[in-house]
């Protein structure tokens, strides 16, 4: 029988990986982690980094996945070959990502793949870097009648100001962040109180809502924003 695991990694503080995830960790003949190449063209994975500081010995094998909306189909095709070639072996297959594993992750287009070839499947969520950098937080990131939105690669600040303003009330969260330049002039004509988030779980975590914090900051890929109903902060 072919057995493929996805797994939640956490948003990147080893200890934020569940016990559960942990022992599918253990018991995989192989895992593999999506890495992509940087600029320079060395190999970069945030799931590396976190398998790293477990306590494992299962085989790591990367998956190379370019961060483009470009062909996106033909990649995970890919993607999703090399794993069946393992699970064509007998090898019981886990595949990782940072965060949850169905929350904006590669693990998503594999599960359906997978699904259509009656490969057993399982799933063991994470804990999502939103949920992980609103506890950073001072204040709830929800309470009482407000609600939740959600922007992953926002288009422009046009649509965020619409967000914001289409909903009040509702907390706002913003992903994928660094697609849009200008943050710094966005915040300073925002009036929304807002928690940026970096890297949260690492030791290159940072955290600010100060707006002249993020001046002349470049933006990474792992931040997140989130901007708070004025009236939670008024209480
Ligand atoms: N599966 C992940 C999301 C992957 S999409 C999850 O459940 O959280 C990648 C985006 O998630 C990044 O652009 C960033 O907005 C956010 N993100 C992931 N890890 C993060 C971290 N450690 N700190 C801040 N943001 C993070």
């Amino acid at each position: 029988m072919r057995k493929l695991t996805g797994i939640g990694l956490g948003p990147g503080d080893p200890e934020m990986v569940t016990l559960k995830a942990l022992k599918a960790l253990r018991q995989a003949d192989v895992i593999y982690y999506p890495a992509t190449y940087s600029k320079t063209g060395t190999v970069q994975s945030f799931s590396l980094e976190i398998l790293q500081q477990l306590d494992i010995t299962t085989e790591c094998r990367r998956l190379i996945i370019p961060m483009t909306d470009r062909n996106q189909d033909e990649i995970y095709r890919k993607v999703y070959q090399t794993i069946m070639e393992s699970l064509n072996e007998g090898k019981e297959v886990a595949v990782v990502n940072e965060g949850d594993v169905l929350f904006y992750s590669t693990f998503g287009y594999l599960l359906k793949m997978a699904k259509a070839d009656d490969v057993e499947c399982c799933v063991i969520s994470g804990i999502p870097a939103f949920i992980a950098a609103g506890s950073l937080g001072d204040i709830p990131l929800v309470e009482r009648n407000s609600g939740l939105n959600l922007i992953a690669r926002p288009k422009s600040f046009e649509q965020i100001s619409e967000r914001l303003q289409g909903s009040p009330d509702d907390t706002l969260v913003v992903m994928k962040m660094k697609v849009l330049n200008g943050w710094y002039n966005f915040l300073i004509e925002c009036s929304r109180p807002f928690l940026y988030v970096e890297k949260a779980g690492t030791t290159d975590e940072f955290v600010t809502s100060n707006v002249e914090d993020l001046k002349d900051r470049e933006i990474p890929y792992f931040s997140v924003i989130m901007f708070y109903s004025g009236t939670m902060v008024e209480g």
